[in-house]
């Protein structure tokens, strides 16, 4: 089968994949993870500490100046990456776990009540569970969660039915890692809005397959990382409504946040700054402006292309093995299947596909309440990113069935 491009000389950029793993090629298939760098990012990395190395914003040397510029360029790019109206409302995080903690801890401790209620899916990774169970603890608050339909798709009935004044806030994933789902979430942001509710995007999982405008789909806020998108780890970003990340007291106290401190009380910064105390991950912060130049220089919709090639090819394909299942079936997916053989335990598959350089993850995913759902304790997953190729599925289908016939 042919491919939208000519993926080999995309592959060069990823230095990464050229090595054998047990003494095969490697492939890897656990983009849903983290994805590879290209060279560039992982040269901007490099250059920022063989040049540029020194604290941002305080400093009035050429160092200091190099490196504020090169991490607030970052910050420019990010916001035209998602069509924010103001680099200001982009927060640099420490990820999607800590954009989303710090909405929990922050418009949670001034606007959740007693009695409120916070709506999220049966599809959520625990990232996007678990800050919310704990605020929702301190504040009595109760948490509804949006149930999912067989096929993997959110019940959207069951969550029109939900959506009541009671609910302060709705948090949920554009896209599941677990099993790929993608939610139409233009469509629930306008129903959470309807009665009132803000609502969360977590976009770990949709960042890097398709263009996400905050204002065109009236997003109120979106978490996603770095990691999942080419760029380094250890970085993430926190995207809100300026006049909501206004109204929201500061997360973290000390350096930067503040305008001024006395013993008698302290006064706060401006945004984004309020939101970003203490030095952050400077270096990989300006590595992952080398992501956005990077995805500027591949053709347009190749990535979603190329992707959609290779998860059709591969679900086909994968017909063929003996036993196969896959969870997960909705009608609009992302490059993840995540799927179970009769009678094997998915770790015993991941173990046995290592041996034949291949990567996948298996396990519960961090998805926990959905593998209750569908009534197992895990899955296998294979998540494929754009620099991934037909060959490396044929090997891994080919692979998958000998570990099969091993197990079986
Ligand atoms: N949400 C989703 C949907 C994810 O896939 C992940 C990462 N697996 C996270 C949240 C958490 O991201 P991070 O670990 O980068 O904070």
């Amino acid at each position: 089968m042919a491919l939208p491009i000519n993926i080999e000389a995309i592959r060069k950029d990823f230095p990464i994949l050229d090595q054998q793993v047990n003494g095969k090629p490697l492939i890897y298939f656990d983009n849903a993870a983290t994805t590879q760098k290209p060279q560039t990012v992982i040269d901007a990395l490099n250059h920022y500490y063989q040049n540029d190395n020194a604290n941002i914003h305080r400093g009035i040397h050429a160092l200091a100046e190099r490196a504020t510029s090169a991490y607030e360029n970052t910050r420019k790019k990010i916001a035209q990456f998602i069509n924010s109206p103001d680099a200001s409302q982009v927060i640099l995080t420490s990820g999607t776990t800590g954009g989303i903690n710090l909405v929990a801890q922050t418009f949670g401790r001034a606007f959740i009540q007693k009695g409120d209620q916070l709506l999220i899916s049966n599809l959520e990774h625990h990232s996007n569970i678990v800050p919310w169970q704990m605020i929702a603890a301190e504040k009595g608050a109760e948490i509804k969660v949006i149930p999912v339909l067989d096929n993997g798709e959110l019940d959207l009935e069951a969550y029109k039915n939900l959506l009541t004044e009671k609910v302060k806030l709705v948090a949920v994933n554009h896209v599941s890692n677990a099993i790929g789902t993608i939610n139409p979430i233009e469509e629930m942001i306008q129903l959470a809005h309807q009665v009132g509710a803000k609502i969360l995007i977590d976009g770990a999982q949709s960042v890097a397959h398709f263009e996400i405008d905050v204002q065109a789909l009236d997003i109120d806020f979106l978490a996603f990382s770095a990691h999942k998108l080419f760029g380094p780890t250890g970085v993430g970003v926190l995207y809100g409504k300026k006049d909501l990340l206004e109204s929201m007291p500061p997360y973290q106290g000390g350096g930067e946040m503040i305008k001024e401190v006395s013993f008698d009380g302290t006064t706060y910064n401006e945004l984004p700054y309020k939101f970003e105390a203490g030095t952050p991950n400077i270096a990989d912060v300006i590595a992952f402006g080398a992501s956005f130049d990077y995805l500027a220089s591949l053709p347009k919709n190749i990535i979603w292309e190329q992707e959609k090639a290779l998860l059709d090819y591969a679900t086909n394909k994968l017909q063929a093995v003996d036993g196969l299942r896959i969870i997960g079936q909705a009608k609009q997916k992302i490059a993840v299947i995540s799927f179970l053989i009769d009678g094997i335990h998915p770790q015993d598959i991941g173990v046995l596909l290592d041996k034949y350089g291949i990567a996948i993850r298996t396990g519960h995913h961090c998805a926990q309440p959905l593998m209750k759902r569908f009534d197992i304790v895990g899955t296998c997953r294979a998540s494929f990113a754009f620099y991934n190729t037909v060959d490396e599925i044929d090997s891994f289908v080919a692979s998958l069935q000998k570990v099969v016939n091993m197990l079986k």
